[in-house]
């Protein structure tokens, strides 16, 4: 027998109720699965978050708070009281809040309640970004020149072994937090202060390590799922160039520039890292992808990622239900070769509610109207309807626009009527960013870089 699949998972667990501890369009994403495998889910919210539409989506709801994060979606106690006050077998992190919190994994399941993502280890050794790298490392994945580790001291001498332009990252960051391009080595020391602040305010570490700025890559990545047998599968290359401020805004899957040598070279990087960390659950390993086809281990995202649904639109797999399976002990329900099979192309659009023309300005209020694109090929995932209004607390993401079509080009001409049809009053959004960039010939021809949007729009600003 294949030593990856040994039995080792230990006996099935069945889950009757699951709590969600995330709110917004990725508590509905949660939900719609839990219906679907005959499973009840509870929904946790703030008292900001009364009338949002997961809340009269979910069987039961439970108020865990204030509006502010820190009072509710990450007040732990709160969410594991409310987890054992309904008796839920498990808690649904979604992605950002408590998802990547090692902590709050190990409290779940002290109070015998299955956190649906991998261990506290996998997620403490593989959350702290610069320990990542060393693992990637040993595991034969190429990772960028930088320093060995978090540094203190010897900030210029460490720039300097590496050669500018440097990268500062902190160890703790998420979201393009705590990240620092520096040129020359005048400016070398403010910015590892600035760093270090930024650092300590967001993720309460103020630990930072340096690596080589990798000139015009790419960002690719690939979504992996591994169970506690040991089975693995590795899914095509999502392409996440289109970014702004280190986030991403538009991604695509499978790249433009990535041919099937380079992504089984991609995917069996992944199978070595997660196996080297005996990771179960669903994760994705960051990618920066250089002008001559060399990779470079960037993070790895212990946990659902906001653009798996391009990926299930080209497999067709349930990435929710696929993580739900392997904590139950059941184990992944399909095989590699149906990945690889993928068919057509995806376009995932991050409709956000923010003024694009004005650097990007977070637009509170009401929608006044709301109304979707729909047709073949659309899927989006919102928690938005007619009269609601934006909490000012919280991520500015108001629905993802999911594109399916059979290539490339006619996933393009897709998303364009999508955008079109879009319609949405009250606040302003990223739609009239997404048509400019995706009718950008740049964009049309897959000729672009993380640094591309910057460039674009401050050439749109200067016409
Ligand atoms: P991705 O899933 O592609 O990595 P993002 O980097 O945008 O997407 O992060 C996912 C979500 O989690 C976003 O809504 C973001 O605001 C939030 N997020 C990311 N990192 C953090 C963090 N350290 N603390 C709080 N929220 C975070
Ligand atoms: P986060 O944890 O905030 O998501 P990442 O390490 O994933 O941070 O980096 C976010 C983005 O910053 C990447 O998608 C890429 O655009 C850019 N980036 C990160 N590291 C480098 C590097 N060494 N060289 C060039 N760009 C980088
Ligand atoms: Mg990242």
């Amino acid at each position: 027998m294949d030593r990856r699949y040994k039995n080792r998972g230990g006996k099935v667990k069945e889950f009757r109720k699951v709590l969600i501890a995330n709110r917004g369009e990725i508590a509905l994403r949660v939900i719609r699965t839990l219906k679907e495998m005959g499973i009840k889910s509870v929904a946790v919210y703030s008292e900001a978050d009364r009338n949002s539409l997961h809340i009269r989506m979910a069987d039961e709801s439970i108020c865990i708070g204030p509006g502010p994060s820190k009072e509710s979606y990450l007040k732990m106690e709160n969410i594991i009281s409310a987890a054992l006050s309904c008796q839920a077998d498990a808690i649904h992190p979604g992605y950002g809040f408590l998802s990547e919190n090692a902590e709050f994994s190990k409290l779940c399941s002290r109070h015998n309640i299955v956190f649906i993502g991998p261990s506290p280890d996998s997620i403490k050794l593989l959350g702290h970004k610069s320990q990542a790298r060393e693992i990637a490392s040993k595991a034969g994945v190429p990772v960028t020149p930088g320093t060995d580790g978090c540094i203190k001291k010897d900030f210029l001498k460490e720039a300097k072994k590496i050669g500018f332009p440097i990268m500062i990252k902190a160890a703790a960051g998420g979201g393009g937090r705590g990240i620092r391009i520096v040129y020359d080595e005048n400016k070398l020391l403010y910015e590892v202060e600035m760093a270090q602040n930024e650092a300590k305010a967001a993720f309460g570490n103020d630990e930072i390590y340096f690596e080589k700025f990798i000139e015009q890559p790419r960002h690719v990545e690939i979504q992996f799922i591994r169970d506690y047998n040991g089975k693995i599968i590795a899914f095509p290359e999502r392409d996440c160039s289109i970014q702004r401020r280190n986030q991403k805004l538009i991604e695509e899957t499978p790249s433009p520039v990535v041919n099937p040598q380079l992504r089984k070279k991609l995917q069996k990087a992944v199978y070595n890292l997660a196996d080297s960390a005996d990771y179960h659950g669903a994760g994705t390993v960051e990618f920066l992808l250089d002008k001559n086809g060399n990779f470079y281990f960037m993070e790895v995202n212990t946990r659902l990622q906001v653009e798996h649904p391009i990926t299930e639109a080209i497999t067709g797999v349930d990435l929710v239900k696929e993580q739900i399976l392997i904590a139950q002990k059941k184990g992944i329900s399909i095989n590699q070769e149906d990945v690889d099979n993928f068919t057509g192309h995806s376009i995932e659009h991050r409709i956000n509610a923010e003024d694009w023309e004005n650097n990007f300005a977070p637009s509170l209020g009401k929608i006044e109207e709301w109304i979707m694109p729909g047709g073949p090929g659309i899927r989006i995932d919102s928690h938005i309807y007619n009269g609601y209004e934006i909490p000012f607390y919280y991520d500015s993401m108001i629905a993802k626009l999911i594109i399916w079509a059979k290539d490339r080009n006619s996933a393009i001409s897709r998303s364009n009527r999508a955008l079109d049809e879009f319609k949405i009053k009250g606040i302003k959004t990223t739609i009239g960013a997404h048509k400019k960039i995706i009718n950008s010939p740049e964009f049309m021809s897959g000729n672009v870089d993380t640094k591309f949007l910057e460039r674009f729009l401050a050439e749109e600003k200067n016409k």
